[in-house]
């Protein structure tokens, strides 16, 4: 289902699958926003009302550098998050499937370039036995992450994604298969489609041209357009689930924000629709690399850049993944992230191992800052009154750009979401929690639907029903 978005100020600028970033506009807006109280807070008071900004309403929250409207900055987004998002989480895990690569991305430990990197690609079995050990944990959505390399190519991604799906344990089974690949063709794309995968991810790491030039110094990833026209590709191809990306310490962060704004406008004035997800990871040591300081994204800077972006695209989501330590991650999602991973190995083959806390760079992209345990996440969630959810109604129901539905209709949210949230929950406790952590859930749940049964009562009664079905024994 395609929704109707206001038409941006970029209509008539954008064609489809152009390159759309001007380094000097950008510079320009960033140069000449002039932040004031009254403009921050005006600014703060469109998106509570949830408008999406443009780019010279972003340009001034990131210029801002009074405390006390940066406060405010990040008490709208937290007030922006309960509003919108409520207080679900979406939990998925990473699955490395092959790390060979022909590119060479200086940040990256499986760049072509790297000989101390141990390079794997797991054959069928290997990768069933990963999905295995993720089902046995209690996951139902992964992310799969590829090098880009000749061998895997759209025939083998979509080779994988059905492996994944028709590996099925227990009460287990993956519900949600999104992707984190190189940019196709449009002809892969429709292959990839075909496997019925969720979201398309790609980064675009820095939508600074010079300095991407500066990071990617061989292979098809070097080109700066090619990337840049990606998921344009992917939507000529009907793949209306993709996320961006900007990896944050390459270049001024501020500008990568609003190239990430810029990137959500071509898609809005393009497509209609907006980008599914954004991420905004952040360089973490990788095997044999070093990143020059000059760019690095501070603690606070980031817990900034996240609120920012938050107030300026309110309906898309955000993930925050394990490259960040528990701490930053329990400070960040307050401001509203909307997914997070959890229980999360990055080396290839490290689900099955079982080895959760010793890091090997040489087997791995870059260094995690949270290696806990899905059930250790999943109970400080509980902790901190936040429900987990494995929700995967919407896309199985055929309903894509599930977030942008959270925000934009009205009731989605009470209809859907936090019901299948509480389902899915329970899903989870019954098959997979301690008892401890089964009796916290519940609790939680039962105060969810008295807040439910409070705002909608008509609604409480069916989700009683399905819950007992659920504590029975029916799986969705
Ligand atoms: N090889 C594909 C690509 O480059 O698009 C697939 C994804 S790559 C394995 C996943 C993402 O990891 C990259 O897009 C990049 O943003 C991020 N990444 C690479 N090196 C990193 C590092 N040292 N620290 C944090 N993130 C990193
Ligand atoms: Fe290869 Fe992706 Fe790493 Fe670049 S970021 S070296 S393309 S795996």
């Amino acid at each position: 289902m395609k929704m109707i978005y206001k038409p941006q100020e970029y209509r008539i600028k954008d064609e489809r699958m152009k390159p759309f970033i001007d380094e000097s506009e950008i510079w320009e807006i960033l140069d000449t926003a002039q932040p004031t109280k009254e403009n921050v807070r005006a600014v703060i008071q469109k998106s509570l009302a949830k408008n999406r900004l443009s780019m010279q309403e972003t340009a001034l929250l990131l210029k801002t550098e009074d405390p006390e409207l940066i406060e405010e900055i990040k008490a709208g987004a937290r007030t922006l998050k309960e509003k919108v998002y409520g207080d679900r989480i979406v939990i998925f895990a990473p699955l490395y499937v092959g790390n060979k690569c022909v590119n060479n991305c200086t940040y990256c430990g499986f760049r072509a370039s790297n000989k101390k990197q141990k390079r794997t690609t797991l054959n069928e079995v290997q990768l069933r036995s990963e999905v295995k050990s993720l089902e046995d944990n209690g996951q139902k959505r992964l992310i799969l992450v590829y090098g880009e390399h000749p061998m895997y190519d759209a025939e083998f991604i979509a080779d994988s994604v059905r492996t994944v799906y028709s590996v099925k344990s227990g009460s287990g089974e993956i519900r949600r298969v999104n992707i984190n690949a190189a940019p196709l063709d449009i002809e892969g794309f429709e292959k990839v489609k075909e496997a019925a995968i969720g979201t398309y991810q790609i980064f675009q790491e820095t939508y600074h041209r010079e300095a991407y030039a500066k990071y990617h110094l061989s292979g098809q990833k070097s080109d700066f357009d090619w990337r840049l026209t990606g998921l344009d590709r992917a939507q000529e191809a009907l793949i209306d689930d993709v996320g961006i990306g900007a990896l944050f310490g390459l270049y001024d962060w501020k500008y990568e924000v609003l190239g990430l704004l810029r990137h959500v406008n071509h898609f809005e004035a393009c497509y209609n629709v907006g980008p599914h997800t954004i991420s905004f990871p952040r360089i973490k040591a990788a095997s044999d690399s070093t990143i020059d300081p000059a760019y690095e994204v501070s603690d606070d800077d980031f817990i900034r850049l996240v609120a920012i972006l938050r107030l300026a695209v309110p309906y898309t989501g955000l993930i925050l993944t394990a490259r960040e330590t528990k701490e930053l991650r329990e400070e960040v999602i307050k401001l509203g992230v909307s997914q997070i991973d959890a229980g999360t190995n990055i080396q290839l083959g490290g689900y099955s191992e079982k080895n959760h806390e010793e890091q090997k760079l040489d087997h791995e992209q870059f260094e995690i800052g949270d290696t806990r345990s899905l059930g250790e996440v999943i109970d400080e969630l509980l902790d901190k009154q936040y429900l987990p959810s494995f929700c995967t109604a919407c896309y199985r129901k055929g309903r894509t750009g599930e977030h942008f539905m959270e925000f934009s209709v009205p009731g989605f949210i009470k209809r859907f979401c936090t019901q299948n949230a509480i389902l899915t929950l329970a899903e989870y406790l019954e098959d997979y929690a301690t008892p401890n952590q089964k009796e916290k859930g519940y609790k939680l749940i039962d105060i969810k639907i008295e807040e439910l049964n409070k705002k909608d009562s008509l609604k409480v009664a069916p989700l009683l029903e399905r819950l007992e079905k659920v504590k029975a024994g029916e799986r969705d």
